[in-house]
């Protein structure tokens, strides 16, 4: 049994939702694109899983959130894919790929063939027992990283209203968690080996504040230490977590966000990896010969030519980007340069939502109010600003950080630069550019490739006033606009 196609996508998440929405702008026949996913549903934004999945009062459920909705365009429900002739194979895992024959082999048996291969298969929740702790098999032990789990997570925390949730891991799945628990009315207690939150990103000083936000939220903070094994009650469940530092913690559920890992078994042995993903060119092709192989979102390394050195990323921004900009170096090889991306996280807990952009690393510079209003932090090296961060932004003043950091304005003195604060990136977002840099916009004015941007010196002070002013009003609106 098999079935051919022109362009086969392996992997039905957020890459795979904002490809198929770029695939039908540039235009493809029906019969043509085939999705492949052992989900059971069409790709949906992720990230609600851990924010509005998760809420006790009208809490989001699909058809709700599947992609496009993240970014504002079409929600592509099941109808939206058969509307355009678009195969979507659900619930169906790809057993094997045989990249020479360009087939793929499936779960039912059925060999897919296609001329064009995106993978896009994302990343896996890494489980205790990769750490050498039994357990994750419990009824109320719960990851997130699918929609399965998200369910589990929302029937374990039904179950356990007012009593005790510890939260193994203190990344971005383990504050968000813990704020969603909270707001379940769910006494929770974090765990993590490191000194404070969020240690990939946050400096102390931010870390700090988020930390003291959750704290008088009531949740409970355990650092530098790990989780070394479960106290089980009669039924299996956990009913404690003893710590390495030999406390024990009574727990009613656990949550556990400790790292992901690309899922790129299917094609080792065949494609050249690097950083634990798929190694991409600047056009986002894997190194098989032909070229007709292409990888996007958390499952791909790529140049990130702001910094001159591969990522892998595990934000859902460089997803969305990376799937559509695949599509565009598929379907208008000549018109598309290289992907050239500045890379976007952010997050929203509780009332607080931040963003970063670029690159940390270099020396930190903090500014505005941490005592609980607007604040943020540049990063400088080199000379240069090479990373922007920013709590409590309006949409204008996120994007003056992203522009700036875009730019990577040269930086002569760090005093100033904390003076300035967010005056600075609105000041230099605002300065007309010498030479504006160069972007070519696909047939969708949301879906933009960015063929070239050059390194701009900037220096900034004569702007500070002007910035100072629109700063002052942007706060006033955002303020106004929060409490709406
Ligand atoms: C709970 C949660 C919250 C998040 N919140 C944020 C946030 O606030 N901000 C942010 O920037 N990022 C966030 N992220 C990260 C973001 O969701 C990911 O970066 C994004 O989903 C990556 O998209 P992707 O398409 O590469 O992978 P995924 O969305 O993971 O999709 C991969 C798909 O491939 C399927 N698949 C894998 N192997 C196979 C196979 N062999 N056969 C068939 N199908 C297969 C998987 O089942 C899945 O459907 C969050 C992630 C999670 C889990």
């Amino acid at each position: 049994m098999g079935r051919a196609f022109v362009y086969v996508i392996v992997g039905g998440g957020v890459a795979a939702g904002y490809a198929a929405l770029e695939f039908t702008k540039r235009g493809i026949s029906s019969g043509e694109l085939c999705i492949i996913s052992d989900e059971p549903v069409a790709p949906y934004e992720r990230p609600a899983l851990s924010k509005g999945y998760l809420l006790p009062e009208a809490p989001a459920r699909l058809p709700s959130f599947h992609t496009c909705v993240g970014e504002n365009e079409e929600r592509q429900t099941p109808k939206w894919y058969k509307e355009r002739g678009i195969e979507l194979v659900l619930g169906t895992r790809v057993k094997s790929a045989d990249l020479k024959r360009n087939t793929l082999l499936t779960s039912t048996g059925e060999t897919i063939s296609y001329k064009f291969l995106i993978i896009a298969t994302g990343a896996r929740a890494l489980k205790l027992e990769e750490f050498g702790v039994k357990g994750s098999d419990a009824e109320n032990v719960c990851y997130l990283r699918d929609l399965a789990d998200a369910n589990r997570v929302v029937d374990v925390m039904q179950s356990c209203t007012g009593g005790n949730a510890v939260v193994i891991g203190g990344g971005y799945i383990g504050m968000e968690c813990a704020a969603s628990l909270v707001i379940n009315k769910i006494n929770v207690t974090m765990v993590f080996p490191e000194a404070h939150c969020m240690a990939r990103l946050f400096t102390p000083e931010i870390a700090s504040f988020y930390e003291g936000y959750y704290e008088s939220k009531g949740v409970k903070f355990v650092k530098g230490t790990v989780l070394s094994s479960f106290e089980f009650d009669s039924n299996g469940k956990v009913a404690a977590v003893i710590l390495r530092d030999g406390n024990r913690l009574p727990a009613d559920m656990v949550v556990v966000g400790i790292g992901i890992r690309p899922n790129t078994t299917l094609f080792e042995g065949q494609l050249a990896l690097e950083k634990g993903g798929i190694k991409v060119n600047g056009r986002l092709q894997a190194s098989n010969s032909n070229g007709s192989v292409y990888a996007v979102g958390d499952v791909a390394t790529f140049p990130v030519k702001l910094f001159g050195e591969t990522r892998r990323l595990e934000h859902v921004d460089s997803a969305r980007k990376s799937a559509r900009y695949a599509v565009a170096a598929i379907m208008d090889p000549e018109n598309t340069g290289e992907f050239d991306y500045l890379p976007f996280f952010y997050s929203r807990v509780f009332a607080l939502s931040w963003q970063f952009y670029g690159d940390i690393g270099g020396e930190v510079i903090h500014f505005g109010d941490f005592s609980g209003g607007k604040f943020g932090a540049y990063w400088v090296s080199n000379g240069h600003l090479v990373g922007s961060f920013l709590e409590g932004g309006t949409k204008e003043e996120y994007k003056a950080i992203s522009k700036a950091t875009r730019l990577k304005p040269a930086i002569d003195d760090l005093a100033m630069l904390e003076t300035q604060g967010l005056g600075f990136a609105l000041a230099v977002s605002q300065r007309p550019s010498a030479s504006p840099p160069v972007e070519i916009s696909s047939s969708t004015a949301t879906s933009t490739v960015v063929l070239e941007r050059p390194v701009y010196v900037l220096h900034v002070t004569a702007g500070v006033l002007v910035a100072a002013a629109v700063s002052a009003f942007a706060y006033w609106y955002g303020r106004r606009r929060r409490r709406w």
